[in-house]
């Protein structure tokens, strides 16, 4: 696999084996120099052309601790806002020679275009409401982490899952991985066909929300809103808030970041014994590593160079 574009690229047994090694990864973190020597002289530049606190710094300290090194670039402050194409951006930074892009943009497909103009390996980090795989990823680490495997498990999806590539990416891993997904949202906020699409249930109250094991909660995308998907804040939280009242004892909630908190999920659940949150945040370090190590170790960069000469 050269790039890692969607999670439907890795089947449960390619899940397996990437989250495996970010296993043995995680112990990097503890030891003194938190550092491995895997990727040494070699180039990963982030690309984020959309806000991002935890995937941006999360990658660029995964690279760090394979010993690549790094650049991170924004789009704005960079030449973008200067009008730049992307294409011209990507072929400005394949000058550097890079072993990996890492790729976040609004636009769904924006990271399959990316691969087709460099001779690197490109990390899809977020693409409109398409994919974010990564986060799919270190979302069943966490799972595996805390239940060790996903067979079986009950996992309900609630919020914005029209505007939602987490909810895309991550609903198609956990099923991969065995788990039973229903997705749960105001009708507005459901896309027809998403359930058949994805392999989960669908529904619209939280009626039954007692019957999960997990319940992962999703950010409302106001940039991808068209405006009129629902009547207020208040009311969505209302109806679709996750409330410590509306929990039972041992379920545990997830959310990929960044959270509106007494919105999609309250201050206090947020805070409370049921949250992964915190796992979530530092899973993606290791996780990412994992997926720079996938794609990168073992492939030389003569290899890319002869790759690029036969294609
Ligand atoms: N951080 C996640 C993403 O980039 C979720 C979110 O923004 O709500 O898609």
């Amino acid at each position: 696999m050269k790039h890692l574009i969607s999670i439907d690229q890795l089947g449960r047994n390619g899940i397996e084996r990437i989250l495996d090694r970010a296993a043995s990864f995680g112990s990097v973190a503890s030891r003194e120099v938190q550092k491995v020597p895997a990727l040494r002289g070699r180039l990963v530049v982030n690309l984020f052309y959309e806000s991002s606190t935890r995937t941006t710094s999360s990658f660029e300290l995964a690279a760090k601790r394979l010993s690549a090194d790094v650049i991170s670039i924004r789009s704005s402050g960079s030449s973008v806002d200067k009008g730049e194409s992307l294409k011209d951006t990507i072929t400005t930074l394949d000058a550097y020679e890079p072993a990996a892009i890492v790729v976040r943009h609004p636009r769904a497909g924006a990271a399959d275009l990316v691969a087709r103009w460099t001779r690197a390996a490109v990390i899809n980090a977020g693409d409109g409401a398409h994919a974010h795989p990564t986060q799919a990823l270190l979302d069943v680490h966490t799972l595996r982490q805390r239940f060790g495997e996903l067979d079986g498990l009950r996992i309900w999806i609630v919020g914005d899952i029209a505007h939602s590539r987490v909810a895309r990416s991550t609903a198609a891993a956990f099923g991969l991985m065995g788990a039973s997904v229903t997705l749960c949202g105001p009708p507005t906020l459901l896309p027809p066909g998403i359930g058949a699409a994805l392999g989960c249930r669908v529904v619209t109250n939280l009626a039954d929300l007692g019957e999960a094991d997990v319940v992962y909660a999703l950010r409302m995308q106001h940039e991808r809103m068209q405006g009129g998907d629902v009547p207020s804040l208040n009311e969505y939280a209302a109806l679709y808030g996750i409330t410590a009242d509306r929990l039972v004892a041992n379920q545990v909630v997830m959310h990929p970041g960044p959270v509106n908190r007494g919105v999609e999920l309250a201050g206090d659940v947020v805070d409370s014994a049921h949250s992964l949150i915190g796992e979530q945040v530092a899973a993606g370090v290791a996780v990412r590593m994992a997926v720079l190590y996938e794609l990168l170790a073992g492939v030389e960069k003569d290899d890319r160079v002869r790759e690029a000469a036969t294609a």
